[in-house]
């Protein structure tokens, strides 16, 4: 479910007439020119923002468009609707800034059934990989071979040639850190099509990347190889691979099927979406808040990453709503294609317009939008030292406190003019039950947990925007 539009219009109004109304009563307590009275910004910040909600509904609009993949219709919707939302809310300097992007069409929803002469015929919930090529119109069969490994892949080749190879690696459910067990299981993803065409397989089946056990495939980005021929591969949902799991141990004859027709089509232009409020000392050094306006095509992206670019939204708007004016300029960027290639992100840092700007420091929220637990702050050690005197403030607007490191796709390029890299980290427990899968919709999403990374991004921002780095 999704507001009707006309509920859209009335939200976002309300959006806009709160932050005119905070503009008349702006707090009188946080003078930057005089001594700047931070915990107090802090507890307005904390006050402001969980009363007022607004994150939640910006990113009701923004996951209203739809799937954003990049490429899609539903993305080029999202830039128009974003940039729309950055002149209701009053930003300055607000523009696109072109991006090449991928094209790549899933079609009509994929098909698959495990087939055993002795357990009879099952269907499994599959979703192409995003990039895959399609199976043949009438789609394709085949024996099974499993493994967990590439290196179990090639000791066993001489089993591969005209098989489908089923991936079923799980994420380590032992590691504390979801993304760290993430990245663990990925390459069966993103590269197990190119390892089992090395071997003559058919196609790929690839557990999907959760903890959960259910019946959701989760998509993502893959690879091919020019010197491996292009097979296709699809993602099955963990019950499915569990079923096929047992089913092969009882019958390792069983064959799956599958049809999809995904299409890739040529590159097209897309674009980033930046908005600002300019400094009024500094404008030239900027402090940027950013996430990723694409997103996966199974679902709205709401946590991936709609989470990330309401935020950096919503915290600009915080600030202004208090009547504050940075010295230096606070940035609201939402990129485009972090999902297939991150050109968004590679294409911002190298464009025109950053000649004769500094990026001091640039924060990526995506971890999705769960509770956030610290900042991550890219400083060298001793930078990073002094910056800890910052840490009870933050603790005062519900973190953990903060952490060295930091960074994401998108800023990443950044990085090599000397920006530092930091990251609002989330508790990230649930996230992986829903990443780039069916489930990843604003329901999923709560209005409190968003707004306290919004809080701590705007207390961020500001700080950096006063203090420097
Ligand atoms: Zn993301």
């Amino acid at each position: 479910m999704h507001p009707q539009p006309r509920l859209r219009n009335i939200l976002g109004l309300s959006c806009a007439l709160l932050l005119l109304f905070g503009s008349l009563f702006a707090a009188s307590d946080i003078n930057k020119k005089n001594t700047p009275d931070y915990r107090s910004l802090a507890r307005q910040l904390l006050e402001r923002g969980l009363s007022e909600q607004c994150t939640y509904r910006i990113l009701a609009r923004i996951t209203s468009t739809g799937p954003r993949l990049a490429g899609s219709s539903g993305a080029a919707a999202a830039v128009k609707l974003t940039r729309e939302i950055m002149q209701e809310l009053g930003f300055e300097a607000i523009h696109l800034e072109p991006t090449e992007v991928p094209h790549w069409v899933r079609g009509p929803e994929a098909r698959a059934r495990l087939v055993s002469s002795q357990l009879g015929s099952t269907p499994l919930s599959i979703a192409a990989i995003g990039g895959s090529v399609p199976t043949p119109d009438s789609g394709l069969s085949a024996r099974v071979l499993e493994v967990d490994t590439f290196a179990e892949l090639k000791a066993r080749a001489d089993e591969a040639r005209g098989r489908i190879v089923f991936f079923n690696r799980p994420m380590d459910p032992s590691n504390l850190d979801t993304f760290s067990a993430y990245g663990a299981a990925a390459d069966q993803r993103v590269q197990g099509a190119v390892e089992a065409a090395r071997f003559g397989a058919k196609a790929v089946l690839v557990r999907s990347l959760t903890m959960r056990l259910d019946d959701y495939p989760h998509t993502g980005m893959m690879r091919y190889d020019p010197n491996t021929p292009r097979i296709p591969a699809a993602c099955v949902s963990t019950k499915g691979a569990e079923l096929l799991h047992n089913t092969l141990e009882q019958d390792p004859g069983a064959q799956v099927f599958m049809s999809f027709q995904c299409r890739q089509m040529p590159p097209v232009m897309s674009d980033n979406v930046v908005g600002q409020l300019t400094g009024t000392d500094k404008p030239q050094e900027i402090i940027l808040l950013g996430g990723h306006l694409d997103c996966w095509d199974l679902s709205h992206g709401a946590h991936d990453d709609g989470a990330g670019c309401a935020q950096a939204l919503a915290a600009l708007r915080l600030l202004k709503t208090l009547g504050l004016t940075p010295k230096r300029t606070i940035r609201a960027v939402m990129f485009m294609n972090e999902e297939f290639g991150g050109t968004g992100g590679i294409d911002y840092a190298a464009a025109p317009k950053r000649s004769g700007e500094k990026h001091l420091a640039a924060l990526e929220s995506d971890w999705g939008g769960f509770l956030p637990l610290r900042l991550g702050i890219g400083l060298p050690p001793k930078e990073y030292e002094r910056f800890l005197r910052w840490e009870p403030l933050f603790r005062s607007v519900g973190l953990q406190g903060l952490s060295r490191g930091g960074g994401g796709v998108d800023i990443g390029p950044l990085g090599a003019q000397g920006t530092i890299l930091c990251g609002l980290i989330t508790d990230s427990q649930r996230y992986f039950d829903v990443h780039h899968s069916a489930k990843d919709v604003l329901e999923t999403v709560h209005p409190r947990e968003l707004e306290l990374g919004t809080i701590a991004m705007a207390l961020f921002a500001y700080l950096v925007a006063e203090e420097g780095i």
